[in-house]
């Protein structure tokens, strides 16, 4: 029997249900249960990926090729479970599915309406290919209360209604704010927020408060007491040092036995929590600590780069190495000399991005890491910009630049109108729909053997998962073949350079796809533990020295 785990949210956004959910899942599975998760978002977007990523945070991408919220990168890497298209739903896919069904006229004849029609799309959506599972667990984004999130409420309690107590939880994470005048933590706004969600018709079964510091057990009950739940149901969500920590501190509180008792599953024995205390470990006490220089457009938006954060802490975990990021505007650059604003760095990446503003301050950095052998990795957009730095000051094609910008007298980087997935050919157009239409997900690269990259992954067949407009030129392969590039990654039919990297340099290597959104923490992804290591590798050649009061730094 699958069994639905519904997780909601009040009192305020951003309290980290995406979170919860996942560290939920984790545990779950050390317990031996099969479990996937799905994110449900009340907007109308069709999918996060006409969004900007300053308003919504970074797209995530599936291997089928979904761009899916943020939150399924949680989901991917706390379970190692990788999610689908499917797997995250919005109001517009659920409105787009019912508008269709009416123009075909399936609902013969019937007045189309939000109960039941929209309602039992949600259900539809939620109970789809669960059959093999022992749990499904939803988060519903937004927060409780919000207008467009009250279908999704109401099909979350209509599933309850028809499929019983033993089959279907309700976790509502809600905070407890501090008052420092008042010296405690109030639980007035969640006994609110259960009132709003009471006003929906749905009872919380478990109740995860978030908190900046420890509650007592007189705060417990009174929230046990008015918000109608069993006191061991209230459970303590306190802020952490790091996200890994959650399932071993979520666990500690009884959450997954409260999870369990609700469905009459056995609940004594305790999980194997190791895991997850080891790499919680690594990240407490690293060995070494390293700087890397991320140079981009998003940096007032850390969201916008969550996988990227995480990746590097992967490849830090991987080295016992502690990553400190230092984030760089890039069109900083373009005023500040890269001496004084990269002076610092064991390594510069340059990610992925999309637009003119900037590309110069990026093309900057890279310049620098090239002429002064720094550990570089550029990716996606940072690969297509690492070529055309190539182009202007390598082969001199001072108006060599990337199509997304403009016409441009030498197109390093072009708009990709077509290309092979799957034995089929994708097609595109300049004038075609925004929505959907990047070169997305899942996409064979083919490494040739004797390369860094070939020994960065020890094979020469790899999966990567891409989301762009625009493609590398390959006309000009030759070209900067002659000056020091190899193209050490293709696509299998030899068209689309995948990973370039440079002959005369210690760790050089830009990528068209994004390997940050497969690295995991117990898997970091190869291409961040090289990375990491080889700033490693900087950081002990190099001595500091102060020079009329500036940093500068040379190779011991
Ligand atoms: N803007 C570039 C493109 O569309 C790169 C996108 C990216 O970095 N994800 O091709």
């Amino acid at each position: 029997m699958t069994r639905y785990i519904f997780v909601t949210g009040g009192v305020a956004s951003s309290l980290g249900k995406g979170i919860a959910t996942s560290a939920l899942a984790a545990i779950l599975q050390t317990r031996g249960y099969k479990v996937r998760i799905r994110k449900f978002d009340p907007y109308l977007n069709v999918d996060p990926g006409t969004m900007s990523p300053s308003q919504h945070g970074e797209v995530f991408v599936t291997d089928d090729g979904g761009e899916t919220d943020l939150d399924l990168g949680h989901y991917e890497r706390f379970t190692g479970v990788s999610s689908q298209k499917s797997d995250n739903v919005t109001s517009g896919q659920i409105y787009q599915a019912v508008i269709q069904k009416e123009r075909r006229g399936d609902y013969l004849g019937a007045t189309v309406q939000v109960i039941p029609h929209v309602t039992d799309m949600i259900k539809d959506y939620i109970t789809r290919n669960t059959e093999d599972l022992d749990f499904m667990i939803c988060e519903i984004g937004g927060t409780v209360g919000d207008i467009e999130g009250l279908p999704f409420i109401e099909a979350i309690r209509q599933l309850g209604n028809e499929f019983g107590k033993n089959q279907v939880l309700h976790i509502y994470l809600t905070l407890l704010p501090y008052i420092p005048s008042a010296g405690e933590l109030k639980t007035k706004p969640t006994q609110h927020a259960v009132k709003e969600l009471l006003n929906l018709g749905i009872q919380p079964d478990i109740l995860l408060c978030r908190s900046d510091r420890p509650f007592d057990e007189g705060t417990r009950s009174k929230i046990a007491l008015f918000c109608n739940v069993p006191i061991q149901n209230v459970i303590a969500a306190l802020d952490v040092d790091t996200i890994y920590s959650v399932p071993t501190r979520y666990h500690q509180e009884g959450f997954d036995r409260q999870v369990l008792k609700h469905f009459g599953l056995p609940n004594d024995e305790k999980p194997n929590m190791a895991q997850w205390d080891s790499i919680v470990a690594k990240i407490r006490n690293p060995k070494e600590t390293i700087r890397i220089a991320i140079v981009g457009k998003y940096t007032s938006h850390l969201d916008s780069y969550k996988s990227l954060i995480e990746a590097l802490t992967h490849g830090g975990i991987a080295n016992e190495t502690r990553v400190d990021l230092e984030w760089i505007e890039s069109d900083r650059l373009e005023r500040v000399s890269p001496r004084l604003l990269l002076a610092g760095a064991d390594g510069i990446l340059i990610p992925g991005g999309f637009g003119e503003r900037g590309a110069n301050g990026k093309m900057i950095a890279i310049q620098y890491a090239r002429e002064n052998k720094i550990p570089l990795f550029g990716i996606c957009f940072g690969l297509q910009m690492a070529m055309v730095e190539a182009a202007r000051n390598l082969l001199g094609l001072k108006n060599a630049g990337t199509t997304e910008f403009g016409p441009c007298e030498d197109p390093i980087v072009g708009l990709m109108t077509e290309w092979q997935k799957d034995g089929a050919t994708e097609k595109r157009h300049a004038e075609g729909l925004m929505g959907g239409t990047m070169r997305l997900g899942a996409y064979p690269c083919q490494i040739q053997p004797g390369t860094l990259a070939h020994r960065v992954y020890g094979e020469t067949l790899i999966h990567e998962r891409h989301r762009h407009r625009y493609e590398v030129n390959i006309a000009y392969r030759e070209a900067l073949e002659k000056v020091g590039l190899i193209f050490s990654g293709m696509s299998p039919d030899g068209k689309l350079p995948e990973i370039i990297e440079y002959k005369d340099h210690p760790w050089f290597i830009a990528v068209q796809f994004h390997p940050e959104l497969k690295s995991r923490p117990f898997a970091p992804h190869p291409l961040f533990t090289s990375f990491v290591k080889a700033a490693l590798i900087q950081k002990r050649n190099i001595v500091y020295t102060t020079h009329e009061g500036q940093k500068e730094c040379q190779t011991a």
